[in-house]
């Protein structure tokens, strides 16, 4: 028998992938199936970005690069971090990565042993908790409230910390709420933290161009008294519509950076040079095809939250940001993951129950609504037939 350590029995799982080989094999044998559940942009990456990859290709980027990514694109992170939130950072900071994943991969293991505590979300991106677990660590949920718009309360997370805590794990604009939290809430927030030096704090700000509505994303990166314990993590996944090219960036404190520098170099050595050039075009480039991309997910999501406040039995608060719905199934009388599993097999439509990002997600449902407003129409209307006709199982 092998005998491997008792920690993978721990570790988690993002059941969106599994949901979507599950409905990729109901499409395989025919059924018709509208996805509302994977957390991707259905755009394809703008050609300009593509092109570059192709040319980097061809000038004979083949090699490994630095294990932090290629100089002018941590220049050019730099720079638009300074262009569009106004803060300093060094490019000897900035490190490139192969998604944003694994950044929070770094991060928890950074901070995570037995004793501590992690802070995370809940519901949020399920890959925290996962990490926290494996590590032996206590994960500490931080409620996301819907009677509070989804935002985190600045309040209730500083009751949560203790003198274990060692990371604290935030995320805004979020997944799988699509929630916001207004910048006088992150401002309480830090200053609270001010009496606890020792907590780092992870900031996932992938999401950070998807906010609607007038909201601004805040960068916690703007707030000085945080700024030798945070970790900023964010990428091209969802931005740049990139999330099949495996590319990310990391801000890290002084202390932290060499050793994610030296997890890259056990476990990666670097991220594909081509796919670095064309992270380098998308953030020097033109960026009205990403401001395009965002003015459709907002018009969808308006499309989403008034048809999901019309189905028997669900109510949805309007995200402000992302392009998730998380609408309130609670009258329906289902649990949310058999009504996720129930829809999925009757009607073909793909949603992640709330569950599956954690306890408080229960009576939820996540619809990722980066998919056509026809085919949202569509689906909203099958769940609509379907809730009028079918009994909670
Ligand atoms: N953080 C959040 C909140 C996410 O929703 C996701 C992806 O769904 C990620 C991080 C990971 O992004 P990537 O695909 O670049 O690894």
């Amino acid at each position: 028998m092998l005998k491997t350590i008792a920690n993978f029995d721990r570790m988690g799982e993002e059941n969106a992938f599994t949901v979507l080989a599950r409905a990729n094999a109901l499409a395989a044998q025919g059924r018709d199936i509208i996805s509302l559940g994977i957390g991707q942009p259905d755009f394809r990456t703008p050609d300009f970005i593509v092109e570059a990859a192709i040319k980097a290709l061809r000038d004979g980027h083949h090699g490994y690069t630095h294990a932090t990514g290629i100089l002018p694109l941590r220049e050019a992170v730099a720079a638009d971090l300074h262009k569009r939130f106004g803060v300093e950072v060094s490019p000897e900071l900035t490190m490139i990565l192969p998604g944003g994943k694994p950044t929070m991969f770094m991060a928890i293991l950074m901070f995570g042993e037995p004793g501590a505590e992690i802070m995370y979300p809940d519901p949020g991106f399920p890959i925290y908790r996962s990490m926290i677990e494996y590590t032996g660590a206590k994960p500490v949920p931080v409620p996301i409230r819907e009677e509070n718009g989804f935002a985190f309360s600045a309040e209730e997370t500083l009751k949560l910390i203790t003198p274990r805590t060692r990371l604290l794990i935030v995320n805004s604009p979020a997944n799988p709420t699509g929630g916001v939290t207004p910048k006088a809430e992150v401002d309480k927030l830090v200053v609270g933290l001010e009496k606890w030096p020792d907590v780092c704090v992870m900031s996932d700000e992938i999401y950070d161009h998807m906010v609607y509505d007038g909201e601004i994303h805040v960068c916690l990166l703007s707030y000085p008294s945080l700024r030798d314990r945070l970790i900023l993590l964010n990428g091209w996944s969802k931005t740049y519509a990139m999330t099949g090219w495996r590319l990310g960036y990391a801000v890290w404190p002084p202390k932290l950076f060499e050793y994610a520098r030296k997890l890259a170099v056990n476990l990666y050595s670097c991220v594909c040079a081509s796919t670095q050039y064309a992270g380098l075009a998308a953030l020097t480039g033109p960026q009205t095809e990403i401001e395009r991309m965002v003015a459709e997910f907002d018009a969808r999501r308006k499309v989403v939250v008034a048809g999901l406040n019309k189905l028997p039995g669900v109510s949805c608060t309007t995200p402000k940001g992302a392009f998730y719905a998380f609408p309130n199934v609670k009258r329906t009388g289902w649990k949310a993951k058999d009504l996720a599993t129930a829809m999925l097999d009757q009607t073909g439509v793909v949603t992640i129950g709330g569950p599956d990002f954690g306890i408080l997600g229960e009576g939820y449902l996540r619809l990722s609504y980066a998919n056509s407003t026809e085919n949202i129409l569509k689906a909203l209307a099958r769940m609509g037939d379907f809730l009028a006709s079918r009994k909670a199982a």
